[in-house]
């Protein structure tokens, strides 16, 4: 049992992650078995051949009429016929699915990746596990393609091996008992030297990749390194205008000097690996060749065969030698990719952990909301400082609101809590009196549109990314692109609301500028319609028209919503009622424009700042 587990190291845990990556592959690639009648023509179609010529050598030696001969060769001819069509429908199917698999597979992670905690896709582990995925796709096939390759080899090699001892399996057994002393242990030793011989095949298979894979890990930096030299050097169009100007010419070269010697040690030492082992397994294979036909060649001339089995069993065996070894090489392979498939698995299994509560969000026509930060405390999960301390903050509906404050004082950390993307280190969030943990966080969601710092435009169509579906609702979409002032760039849209954003997938897509894509990001918070509107530094990329604009129609833009809005423009701020100035994760100072700049402290400070620019 133990010299079994260090040949097959981990071949328990190997099984279990194989049975759950086929658990997956068959629910989203329900046709993916007809695989296996591919693989089960490939591992017959060999006995065929070897069938065939043993019968017709026998029926020749026996002088059987040239007619039963024919026929024999018609028939087998026919099952080869019949069998190889099968295997080139099922290579056919398999292409087919193949070419989707790769989308397929990403769903599973696509709706992780939506669904789990946000705190989670901010975690460094669940980052590094995505960014591994990605670069596996990128590089090299992704897991589930190795995957359903090897497994696709180790079972063709599995079912050669199954016909080749049924094959073998009798003479072998008639050897070993009917037969002449001498014949018996010549035939122990023939098998005992090939079980020998391809036990240390699978050692050397097993080293060869062990040794692979120890050399890819010894220079895994570096290839961080060639990786980054080709996607963002070599290959990038937007490092040629610093590249120019700041004349790094000389610095890429000398980095991309030090990618080539990288790549050459590598490939010296993979081809070092390579030729020690390949050079073993030849040697090894050859052995086996001497010994299988040495053995059959002794037993033709003992008498205890003919003609015909000499081929036969010539060719089972060699046909189980050639077997054995493609199975050690995937069961190698698979054991290999297995981190791939445990980080893939792991990725999926990540659990939720804020707690999911059950309580409907009361629907009220008249939309008082009344949100209250009690002693809230909020550390970044891995972190060690508070981004928010104990703070205390009420927001009633249809106030206008302004959060001001220094970069990285905890403005937006403050908007992450309220809209529930992450839950107070200590403390509680309330809405209308009830602990936010206990509403259904769906409910608790669609209270809130916001406008984070970077949010996204996608390539889709300008309607749906107001809308954030598929479905549009014409004229809320047109209502929105009035509100934030988009009828400008509205009109040049050549097919309205269904024009494309961006050249991603439409030649006639529109480019749209910074402005522009943050006033769509606006209309789709108010096409939302949620009680609650929240935009973090909504003007940073408008220019000071488009600025004006905003502010002064601010009210016609959220009507009676729960307006927050973070700002860096104390201007702006003037048009809300109630400010909080944040300063180290606490609200230092709280009041209207006109009282706080009356005030000594923070707020005036930064008011005069920016004030002398403008007088
Ligand atoms: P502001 O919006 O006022 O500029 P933030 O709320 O973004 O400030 O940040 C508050 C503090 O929290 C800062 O010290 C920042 O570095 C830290 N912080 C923000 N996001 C994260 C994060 N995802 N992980 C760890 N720390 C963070």
């Amino acid at each position: 049992m133990k010299r079994k587990g260090k040949l097959f190291p981990d071949a328990r845990k190997d099984i279990r992650v194989y049975l759950r990556m086929i658990r997956l592959l068959n629910r989203y690639n329900p046709g993916w078995l007809v695989l296996l009648l591919g693989v089960l023509m490939d591992g017959a179609l060999p006995f065929v051949a070897i069938w065939l010529s043993s019968l017709l050598l026998d029926a020749l030696y026996a002088g059987r009429p040239v007619t039963q001969m024919m026929a024999l060769a018609l028939a087998g001819a026919g099952v080869s016929l019949v069998m190889t069509a099968l295997k080139h429908f099922s290579v056919r199917q398999k292409n087919v699915m193949w070419w989707g698999m790769q989308h397929r597979m990403a769903e599973p992670l696509m709706r992780k990746t939506m669904e789990m905690d946000y705190a989670l896709t901010e975690n460094a582990r669940v980052r590094a596990l995505r960014a591994r995925q990605d670069e596996y796709r990128k590089k090299e096939r992704d897991v589930f393609e190795r995957f359903l390759e090897q497994l696709e080899l180790l079972l063709a090699a599995l079912v050669r091996l199954i016909f080749s001892v049924i094959t073998v399996w009798p003479f072998f057994a008639g050897q070993l008992s009917g037969g002449r002393r001498e014949t018996a242990l010549f035939t122990a030793a023939a098998a005992a030297a090939l079980l020998f011989s391809l036990l240390l095949n699978h050692w050397s298979v097993r080293k060869q990749g062990a040794r692979r894979q120890a050399i890819h890990f010894e220079h895994e930096d570096e290839n961080r390194l060639n990786t980054y030299m080709m996607d963002e050097v070599v290959l990038s169009n937007e490092a040629g205008k610093d590249i120019r100007i700041f004349h790094q010419q000389r610095m890429m070269e000398s980095y991309g000097e030090q990618m080539n010697r990288n790549w050459r040690r590598m490939t010296r030492q993979y081809a070092a690996n390579d030729i020690r082992h390949f050079g073993l397994q030849g040697l090894l294979s050859a052995c086996m060749g001497g010994i299988v036909y040495l053995y059959v060649a002794f037993c033709a001339w003992a008498g205890s065969i003919s003609t015909g089995s000499v081929v036969r069993y010539a060719g089972a065996v060699w046909q189980f030698i050639q077997a054995a070894t493609d199975l050690s090489a995937s069961w190698n392979w698979l054991h290999h990719d297995r981190m791939q498939m445990d980080e893939y698995l792991e990725y999926l299994d990540l659990k939720n952990e804020m707690k999911k509560g059950t309580i409907p969000v009361e629907k009220r026509k008249d939309g008082r909301f009344l949100v209250e930060f009690r002693n809230v405390s909020f550390r970044y999960p891995g972190s060690e400082r508070y981004a928010l301390r104990n703070l205390n903050v009420r927001l009633n509906i249809g106030e206008r609101m302004a959060l001001v404050g220094r970069n990285g004082s905890g403005k937006t950390t403050f908007v992450k809590l309220l809209c529930r993307l992450y839950d107070p280190t200590e403390g509680t969030i309330l809405l209308n009196g009830v602990d936010i943990r206990k509403y259904d966080e769906q409910e608790y969601r669609r209270l809130f549109s916001v406008v984070f710092q970077d949010f996204q435009i996608f390539s889709f169509s300008m309607g749906e990314n107001i809308a954030g579906s598929t479905r549009v609702d014409e004229e809320r979409a047109m209502d929105a692109i009035r509100r934030v002032g988009l009828e400008g760039l509205y009109r040049k849209l050549p097919e309205g609301l269904r024009t494309m954003l961006n050249r991603d997938f439409s030649d006639t897509g529109m480019e749209i500028s910074g402005g522009e894509a943050q006033k769509t990001a606006m209309a789709r918070a108010i096409y939302k319609d949620a009680p609650f509107v929240i935009l973090d530094e909504p003007t940073a990329a408008l220019d000071p028209i488009a600025e004006n604009e905003i502010y002064t129609g601010f009210h016609e833009i959220i009507g009676k919503k729960t307006a927050l809005f973070i700002s860096h423009r104390l201007s702006a701020c003037r048009f809300s009622r109630e400010i909080l100035v944040f300063e180290n994760g606490n609200v230092v100072q709280q009041g209207s424009h006109e009282t706080l700049a009356e005030e000594e402290g923070l707020y005036r400070k930064m008011w005069q700042a920016q004030a002398q620019y403008y007088r």
